[in-house]
């Protein structure tokens, strides 16, 4: 019997075993894609050009963990950037602050926002009473979808408030330049993972203790296991779980993921310059380039995913998005487009989750542990008490290791 099963190798699932083996357990790390990391996903271009990421991009705050695991991270550069509106670009971003009221401004005074006698606003509401005109509300909540993967009339304004308030990451933004999964490939040094493992059946083992999971090849037993699998794959049923009972049930499907989609398109020409563009139409998401680079990154959330997902099934739809943002890309060639799809992607089921109604609740449910034997982990169970990316899921591995190292105690 293996004493720990962790399932899932995404920065949540690999951090509750780095700190399991810490703490003197010898957990097994089982994961169902041929690669670890989960939603961190690197592309790196043939001729050994500057990576670029189709999931997680940045790591925000300077006590961010990722600093911790890999070494200090440079500060994100800062491109020329620009907006779309009505389908057309407009540089520089700064633009969006003449009216006194950009989205960036407007995002930093949201996290002021406390509940008061009782009300909970959406972010919407409380964006419509900001003060700030109409067209400077609808650029904001285009960019409150491109930051939460959420319509922010499904956002509660409070607990996006608390998140970011008690977010322990720190301040600015960084990059990991050699690329995001140096991460996932550090904290998975000296364990044992077994990739292209998925678990499909957690069941209480004969006898009382222990946990059996059922894979594709085959059976195996733990006293203990960790569910660091996004809950929404427990709800789409890819994952069952004998026992879950109707209240972490409910938690898992009220913890759906937003919608996410990535693209690296590479054309027949370099781009000459570095851009960044965020098209508040809600077509596009965020469009980059680098000067020099044929790579085009397209990083879409919510119903902007949609439109992209849509436009890349034609080369001619997605070159004239592309050619939006980016004018110099018109007429280009598309040599080769890569793309993360992560709602359809049944190992994630979407994004990351949004604190929208109840999530806070289901996130502290889901992560309840069940019996003394099943242990929950992940971005999701971080949501509405801290920020659901990559700090939260390390945080909540974390988390997940010590209430197990404690119970091991008893
Ligand atoms: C487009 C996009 C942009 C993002 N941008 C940022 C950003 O800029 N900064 C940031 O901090 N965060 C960002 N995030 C969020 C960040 O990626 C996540 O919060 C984090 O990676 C989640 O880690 P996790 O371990 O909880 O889940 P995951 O990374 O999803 O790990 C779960 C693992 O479980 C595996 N699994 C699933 N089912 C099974 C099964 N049945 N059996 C075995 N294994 C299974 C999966 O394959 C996966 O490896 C972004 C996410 C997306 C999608």
């Amino acid at each position: 019997m293996s004493d720990v099963v962790v399932i899932g190798a995404g920065v949540a699932g690999l951090a509750c075993a780095v700190r399991l083996a810490q703490g003197g357990a010898d957990p097994l790390v089982l994961e169902a894609r041929p690669r670890v990391g989960g939603r961190i996903r690197t592309f790196r271009p043939a001729d050994g050009g500057p990576a670029l990421e189709l999931g997680a991009q940045i790591v925000h705050g300077d006590r961010n963990p990722a600093h911790t695991v890999l070494g200090p991270q440079p500060a994100a550069p800062r491109p020329e950037a620009g907006y779309v509106v009505a389908g057309r670009v407009t540089r520089p971003m700064a633009v969006l602050a003449r009216g006194g009221h950009p989205p960036w401004l407007l995002e930093a005074r949201l996290a002021g926002c406390t509940a008061q006698a009782g009300r909970e606003p959406s972010v919407g509401a409380w964006l419509a009473a900001c003060g700030a005109t109409p067209a400077e509300v609808a650029t904001a909540r285009e960019w409150v979808r491109q930051t939460w993967a959420a319509d922010p009339d499904r956002l509660s304004a409070t607990e996006v408030a608390a998140a970011v308030r008690h977010d322990p990451g720190g301040r600015g933004e960084f990059t990991v330049p050699g690329g995001l999964d140096l991460l996932p490939a550090r904290l998975a040094e000296g364990l044992r993972v077994r990739t292209s493992s998925p678990v499909r059946r957690i069941e209480a083992a004969e006898g009382g203790t222990g946990v059996r999971l059922l894979t594709e090849d085959g059976e195996l037993t733990a006293d203990r296991v960790v569910v660091a699998v996004p809950p929404a794959v427990v709800a789409r049923g890819l994952l069952s779980i004998d026992g879950l009972g109707p209240d972490k049930s409910d938690a898992a499907r009220t913890l759906a993921p937003g919608d996410g989609f990535c693209a690296v398109v590479t054309l027949d020409r370099n781009a000459p310059e570095t851009a960044s563009v965020f098209d508040a139409d809600g077509v596009g998401g965020f469009t980059s380039c680098r000067r020099g680079r044929p790579e085009v990154l397209v990083v879409a959330k919510d119903a902007a995913a949609a439109c992209v997902r849509e436009a890349a099934v034609s080369p001619a739809h997605l070159g004239a998005l592309l050619a939006v943002a980016l004018p110099w890309t018109t007429g280009a060639e598309l040599i080769g487009v890569e793309t993360a799809d992560w709602s359809a992607d049944p190992c994630s089921a979407g994004a990351f989750c949004a604190p929208g109604p109840g999530a806070a609740r289901a996130a502290r449910e889901w992560a309840r542990p069940l019996d003394g034997r099943m242990y929950f982990a992940g971005e999701a169970t971080a949501t509405g008490r801290a920020l659901p990316w990559l700090q939260g899921a390390y945080a909540e591995g974390r988390r997940a290791a010590e209430e197990i190292l404690e119970a091991g105690k008893q």
